[in-house]
């Protein structure tokens, strides 16, 4: 599946908010938001105030949460279409089933900074689910997957500064996290106010209903 390798702090800039796909650096004064604010591409036109229509706002909610999960348009609409399809609140649903992407649990575990980071491990076979191998980071995880290293993977000096920062990590309620294995586990799906997200999913909702 082809994805954005752009940089990403541009796509903050796009939508104005930070994303914080770059881990600790996001947390600093580096973060290109903070410095600079300005989409890319504009040297401080979009400084002046414009007026943005609800479709604009629908549209930049959109791109909040694909930017933010790294899923692009067509996979995107995909996970739309299929929570349209399931009983129960359409925008909760599809949050629920971007936030259940292995690459989004590594991430919400700890075990990587950012979701990008996370992806790349995911995608570099660092993980298994359920003692299997799995190198898929849009797999979608079930209550009582266990995700845990994979053997070899513990070699590794991100593993090991991990290990250490293991304590100090807060997991959400959803998943649990066993310090000794460094594995973790599904405990249940995610509700909406487990969903720690800035995300207006009835934007979404209203973007692709017209
Ligand atoms: Fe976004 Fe993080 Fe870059 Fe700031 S540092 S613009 S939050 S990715």
């Amino acid at each position: 599946m082809a994805r954005y390798i752009g940089p990403e702090c541009r796509l903050c800039r796009r939508v104005g908010e930070k994303l914080f796909l770059k881990g600790d650096r996001c947390f600093t004064p580096k973060c290109a938001v903070d410095r600079r604010g300005t989409p890319p591409g504009d040297h401080g036109g979009s400084r002046r105030r414009r007026r943005v229509s609800e479709r604009g706002l629908q549209l930049k909610e959109k791109q909040k949460a694909r930017f933010s999960y790294g899923v692009l348009e067509r996979q995107f609409r995909n996970y739309f279409a299929e929570a349209l399809r399931k009983p129960g609140i359409t925008g909760e649903l599809m949050l629920e089933l971007l936030e259940r992407r292995l690459d989004n649990v590594v991430f919400r575990l700890g075990f990587a900074d950012s979701r990008p980071q996370a992806r790349q491990l995911v995608s570099h076979g660092f993980f298994t689910v359920n003692e299997r191998k799995c190198d898929i980071p849009s797999r979608s995880v079930k209550v009582g997957d266990v995700i845990a290293w994979k053997e070899g993977s513990t070699k590794l000096e991100h593993y090991k500064q991990i290990a250490r920062e293991a304590k100090s990590k807060q997991i959400p309620a959803w998943l649990s996290l066993d310090l000794q294995r460094l594995t973790g586990k599904v405990l249940k799906l995610p509700g909406r106010d487990e969903i720690a997200s800035k995300i207006n999913d009835q934007a979404i909702v209203a973007y692709y209903s017209r």
